[in-house]
């Protein structure tokens, strides 16, 4: 936690923190469960179905979640065993969004393969064709799933770089902007300039980018996820890459985080950041804030703020 959000929780409970920032080990979980009325895990902290199974009489009555995403934690098991499951949507939204687009301009643009030949000394200067990258103004980006943060990056890609917009999402969506929801996401794929991931992880949606899915995008297009490493085949991926069936990727999340393959670390058209959609100070206080106003309220025997 920041230092704001530590000093809260030690100040309003009898906290523990933990310091350490790898996620809890099986038996952390179990004696998070058994020891405490409320735990805030985070990403990478797997709760899963097996870690209820293996205490029968938790004291835990909480888990508020630091994290819109909660893919890590089995709800339903959670919800048996009488558990409620909150997260912290909102707090993560512009940053999140920000992160799509810094990711979107580096990979058009060729920002990181740019960084890296002048850092490498081997830059021979300007000249009218070197390094040229994809135009992003006016383009067609394809965003799937169209929630709080899929909305605020089509907002920046819309009023920001005057882009059309299409969306796949579940329902139909009315941002007060022009946007268009497409048919299917084979559909999204083969007529967009850059596929943009803004859904949530889970089991609802793993690998829902696969090898037919990236074999409909044009190869000049661009796929940039800032959801969750799972949803993309990236095996998949890395062929598609390989063979210039797209021309570039912009990844912030990876299906086997925080391991990123040997393959896409040694292509230049891929942009990799180490997951840090939301890595700003302010952000990360205003997520713990939001996880423990939802201790505090749950504890005060109030209704959740945002439960899941
Ligand atoms: P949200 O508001 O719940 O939006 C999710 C959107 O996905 C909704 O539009 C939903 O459709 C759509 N959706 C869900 N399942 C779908 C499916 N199978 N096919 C098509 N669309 C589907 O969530 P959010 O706050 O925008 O966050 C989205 C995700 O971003 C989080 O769950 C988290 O995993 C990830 N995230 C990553 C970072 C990072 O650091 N990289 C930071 C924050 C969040 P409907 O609206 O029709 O239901």
């Amino acid at each position: 936690m920041t230092a704001a959000v530590e000093a809260r929780a030690r100040s309003e409970f009898d906290a523990e923190i933990r310091q350490e920032t790898t996620p809890l080990t099986a038996g952390e979980r179990q004696r998070a469960l058994r020891e405490f009325d409320v735990v805030v895990p985070t990403l990478g902290d797997q709760f899963d179905a097996a870690s209820f199974a293996g205490v029968s009489a938790p004291r835990c009555r909480l888990l508020a979640n630091f994290g819109v995403g909660y893919n890590h934690i089995d709800v339903e098991a959670a919800k048996t065993a009488g558990i409620a499951v909150s997260n912290t949507p909102g707090a993560v939204t512009d940053a999140t969004a920000d992160t799509a687009m810094t990711l979107m301009l580096m990979t058009a643009r060729r920002a990181g393969e740019g960084e890296r030949l002048v850092r490498s000394g081997q830059w021979q200067g300007w000249h009218p064709t070197q390094m040229l990258g994809l135009h992003l103004t006016g383009k067609h980006v394809g965003i799937v799933g169209f929630g709080r943060i899929g909305e605020a990056i089509a907002r920046r890609c819309h009023f920001g770089f005057g882009m059309s917009v299409s969306y796949l999402a579940r329902s139909e969506k009315s941002p007060g902007f022009a946007v268009t929801r497409a048919d299917s996401l084979i559909d999204l794929a083969a007529n967009v300039d850059v596929l943009v991931l803004a859904v949530p992880g889970g089991a609802g949606t793993r690998h829902l980018i696969n090898a037919d899915v990236l074999a409909a995008m044009q190869p000049e297009a661009l796929l940039i996820n800032i959801a969750r490493g799972e949803v993309v085949d990236q095996a998949a991926l890395i062929a598609a890459l390989q063979a210039r069936r797209l021309a570039g990727a912009g990844l912030d999340v990876y299906e086997f985080e925080p391991e990123v393959p040997l393959a896409l670390r040694q292509m230049e058209q891929v942009t990799l950041l180490p997951h840090l959609g939301t890595a700003t100070e302010e952000v990360r206080s205003d997520m713990g804030h939001l996880a423990l106003d939802n201790v505090a309220a749950f504890l005060a025997g109030n209704a959740l703020i945002s439960p899941v």
